[in-house]
Order: structure tokens, then sequence, then C-alpha cells
């Protein structure tokens, strides 16, 4: 089988409203969908999601690197999806979004191919996954009754809340979530490189107060020796890396210098599954587990991080509810998943299982 054509458009997505983290306030996001074509007549689809602060790249850099990679990967096997990451790697250093946007399209090509769901081809006994709702900040009264509504409305169980702009206020909020949502519901708490290891310490004693099991990302994200640091000195509530780690390579650094307790894999990080998987595998076999994050991303992207999530035991967490937060997740799109409250189901078909109108 060789690849034929490479089609390449703009998707752009709309929050339903304004989402706030520590760095950034966010209304949407113009994202790239491939279209993979082979001499086989089967075609597969990808996403790249560009976050300026996260992974560097922009919109219209994406499409230009994607137009560089069209010349490497037309006459070669899209089976061969080490030797595409390969040659991609070799052409340019970093841009995660666009690599994952040809990655994905190669899963589903490889898995409508051999006739199965890529959660299955890459392992997955179960398509079922458990996801958590992100809650973007406001003031804590707000962001308590956003709790409330996505547990008792919306069927939620786990939670996971942006801080990280100021200790005591997050502190605070973490007291009135627990207080709306009662002792049972899983809390998280994302500081978006917010702190530094003094505020961090201090709100990680006040959060464990009440009940939160695990804080993600509190220092810059170069500042990997300073995560070692807070690690060491606390107990009883679980360290996450988000921008700290990308690639494998990240992943192999954070390990050696036990700087986390889980890693949150965002496939525009690493540049797709095939990395995303060689993240899991180190996690596993270091003893860390990971959680599947996303950025704003329809529910084709959405489709294949959940599909990390079921097919990689190390990957318990999954947090991959951005396309909850669009207006149209589906814009010419139509299966991958079902959701009921907070758990996802994975379609049974080959590939990633969407109909995909271009
Ligand atoms: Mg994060």
């Amino acid at each position: 089988m060789r690849i034929t054509d490479v089609k390449i458009e703009k998707l752009r997505l709309d929050l339903i409203e304004p989402f706030k983290v520590t760095f950034a306030e966010f209304t949407g996001s113009d994202n790239v969908i491939v279209k993979i074509e082979t001499d086989a007549g089967i075609c597969g689809y990808g996403e790249g999601a560009p976050l300026a602060f996260v992974t560097g790249e922009v919109f219209e850099g994406t499409i230009a690197v994607l137009k560089m990679f069209r010349q490497g990967l037309i006459g070669m096997d899209p089976l061969n999806i080490p030797g595409i990451h390969g040659m991609m790697d070799a052409l340019i250093h970093e841009n995660g979004s666009a690599k994952c946007a040809v990655d994905i399209a190669l899963h589903d090509i490889k898995g409508k191919y051999l006739n199965l769901p890529v959660w299955k081809m890459l392992g997955g006994e179960s398509g079922v996954v458990v996801n958590d709702v992100t809650i973007g900040i406001t003031t804590p009264d707000k962001m308590a009754e956003a709790a409330r509504r996505n547990v008792r409305e919306l069927g939620f169980s786990i939670l996971k809340v942006k801080c990280g702009i100021d200790p005591d206020t997050d502190i605070e909020t973490m007291r009135l979530i627990r207080e709306a949502v009662g002792p049972v519901i899983r809390l998280r708490v994302d500081a978006n490189q917010g702190y530094t290891v003094e505020k961090a310490l201090y709100a990680i004693e006040g959060f464990k107060k009440h009940g939160v099991d695990a804080v993600e990302q509190c220092l810059p994200d170069w500042d990997m020796e300073g995560s070692a640091l807070i690690r060491s000195r606390v107990s009883g509530i679980k360290i996450i890396l988000d921008e700290s780690i990308h690639t494998p390579r990240d992943a192999e650094r954070a390990i050696r210098l036990q700087a986390a307790d889980v890693f949150n894999i965002k496939l525009m990080k690493c540049g797709g599954l095939y990395p995303g998987m060689r993240i899991g595998s180190l996690a596993g076999a270091g003893g860390l587990n990971c959680m599947v994050g996303c950025m704003l991303e329809s529910s084709l992207a959405i489709t294949a991080g959940i599909s990390l999530v079921a097919a990689n035991k190390a990957v318990t967490e999954a947090d991959c509810d951005a396309f909850l937060f669009i207006k149209e997740p589906k814009v010419q799109m139509s299966g991958g998943f079902t959701r009921d409250g907070g758990t996802f189901t994975l379609l049974d078909k080959p590939g990633l299982g969407l109909d995909i109108g271009f």
C-alpha cells in the first residue's frame, strides 16, 4: 500500500464560552484536518490543534509544516508508522500538532486495513473509559457552582479544577467545590505552571485538607528539578507533569529525576499515538501512571486520545473533555465514541470509527 495524496484543511472550533487557565483565556482554536489517501482505496483522517503557549506552533506554521511532510509522505507505505515518524523528525524539530495530524491519519488507515478499531489494534481490551471534566478559572463561587452542575446534572465523577493564580484563593475554591460535590467525587487541580516551589508546597497542604488526589504542573515547564523537590517534600497527593512532558525523552528524564507520579500525555505535544504509546510504556516500566489530556480538539483527535487511554495499561486517567466546550465538536463528522455522563465508550468500528465529510 502506498500513500497517493495528502489533503489539508482548516477546522475552526469556537467555544461556547471563553475558558480561562493561568496563562491565557481561549475563545476557540484554528485546527487542521488532514486526509491521507492510498492506492488501496483506504483513506485516513487526522487532526492537529496547534497551541502556541504549549507546542510553540501557530495555525499558519502547522499548515506549512504539513505541506513539507506531504512531499515526504507521497509514495511511502502508510503502515510504516515508525518510518514516517523518522521522516517527519528528520525534517523538523518538535511541531507535535503537525506530526500528530499525520500520525492519527496513519493509525486510522492501519485500523481500516486490519479491520480493527484503533484502540483494539494498539492492545486495548475494553473500549470503555471514565473521563473527567475540567472547570476553568472564574470566581471560587462560580467554580463551585460549575462543579455541582457537572456532578449532579451531567454525571461526572472526576473533576479537574484550573488553579495556579493565588494559593489562598485556590484553596478556598477547592474547599467550596468539596462542599458542593460531597466526599466521593475525585478532585484534581491543574496549576498550569503558575506556582513557585514555596507556593506549591503551601497550596498542596491546603488542597490535601479538601481531599484533592493530585496536583498538575505546579512549576514552569522547564523546572523538572523543582517538581522533584516538591514531590520529595509532600505525601498523600500525586504530582502530575503536563507542560514538562512533550516527548518520550522528557518522560525518561522525569522518571530519572523522580519528578512525577503521573504524566499527562497529549497527542499534540508528543506527535500522536505512536510516541504517546512510547511514553505510556516508559511510564509503566518506571512505575508511574499516565493521563491522556487534550487541547481544543474536535471528536476526531479526542477519539484518538481516548483510544490511547483504552489501549495502554499505564494510562489510567482520561482528561479528554475539550469537545464538551465546543459549539459544534462534530462538524462534518459523526461516530468515534458515545458518552454517558463521564463514561465514554469507543465504537467497535475499523480505524477511528468516524464518518467524516471531507
Ligand atoms: Mg494541564
